[in-house]
């Protein structure tokens, strides 16, 4: 397995070259364009690795999966759902969603920034310290890292450059869709964007869900086997932001990735996998990253189509 991972990582290192390290964060402007890496977890906790797997980035997006985990946890599915849509956007993480659909709970998407901010506000927690701190444990257990903690300068630096996440929270405000002050909800979503991790985090943590809520080796449940489907059809929708659909065709496995370059992906009952690769596409996807997960699912079969 390392020499096949080896082999393609290689070949798929020229690709970085096509994207760019987001900026619109100066904070990830410093992330390195050439660096790439991937990390496998197998449900049996068979590990296997190549390239900069242990390089630390942030979380960014793919922590949605960990809020929206940790908002079912906390308010089960019913209530989940009916603050929460599940339909796909078709849109950049920060669209403002309005215009040509109205502004209700059934058209925000966890996996984009206006559900993850609603997200944040369900997390049970007497202040908003708490709230977060719930979501770091949850992050650190099912990486399997209790040493896992904030980038205090990528977390600055969210916050403030955060004019975007500012406008939708205001906006879901407005709406009466998010009760809570603004900025102490919008700190936590700095805060969790801001969570340091490897590749080696990402495939625990996609192992998890992949063991449909089971730790890798312990078996240790960690939460019940529906909601690791529920989150799953969703990354499967709409974890690509709006590249989702070409990545169902290329790759066919749910995932989500993140502005840092990380993505994490989950092979369904066989095995998590963390890929970090900074050099984005127009669509904020690690472009080495999708090229890699593309041949390893044609040589493994990994596609659940
Ligand atoms: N911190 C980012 C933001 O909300 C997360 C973006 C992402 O990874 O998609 O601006």
């Amino acid at each position: 397995m390392e020499e096949l991972l080896e082999r393609l990582l290689e070949g798929c290192r020229p690709a970085a070259r096509q994207g760019r390290v987001a900026d619109y964060i100066p904070e990830l402007a410093k992330g390195d364009s050439e660096a790439l890496g991937i990390y496998i977890m197998s449900s049996e906790g068979k590990r296997s690795w190549a390239g900069d797997c242990r390089k630390a980035f942030t979380i960014q997006s793919i922590v949605k999966p960990i809020l929206l985990l940790q908002a079912l946890l906390d308010n089960g599915a019913e209530y989940v759902m009916s603050r929460v849509g599940v339909e796909a956007t078709g849109k950049p993480f920060d669209a403002i969603n309005a215009g040509e659909q109205s502004l209700d709970s059934g058209n925000i998407n966890p996996m984009v920034n206006m559900g993850a901010i609603v997200m944040c506000s369900l997390i049970h927690g007497r202040d908003y310290d708490e709230r977060f701190q719930r979501l770091l444990e949850l992050t650190q257990r099912m990486a399997g890292e209790e040493e896992i903690g904030v980038d205090e300068a990528v977390y600055q630096s969210e916050k403030s450059h955060g004019s975007k996440n500012r406008a939708l929270a205001y906006l879901l405000k407005s709406h009466g869709l998010l009760e809570d002050d603004v900025e102490a909800v919008l700190d936590c979503y700095f805060r969790a964007c801001s969570i340091r991790v490897d590749c080696r985090a990402l495939a625990h943590i996609g192992a998890v869900l992949s063991n449909r809520g089971r730790l890798p080796v312990s078996n240790e449940r960690i939460f019940p086997a529906a909601m690791a489907q529920y989150v799953n059809a969703i990354l499967m929708t709409c974890g690509m932001y709006d590249g989702s659909g070409e990545f169902a065709l290329r790759v066919g496995v749910p995932a989500k990735s993140g502005v840092g370059g990380g993505i994490m992906a989950v092979v369904p009952t066989r095995m998590g996998i963390g890929i970090f690769g900074p050099a984005l596409d127009r669509k904020g996807n690690s472009v080495a990253g999708i090229q890699l997960l593309e041949q390893l699912s044609k040589e493994l079969h990994l596609s659940i189509f």
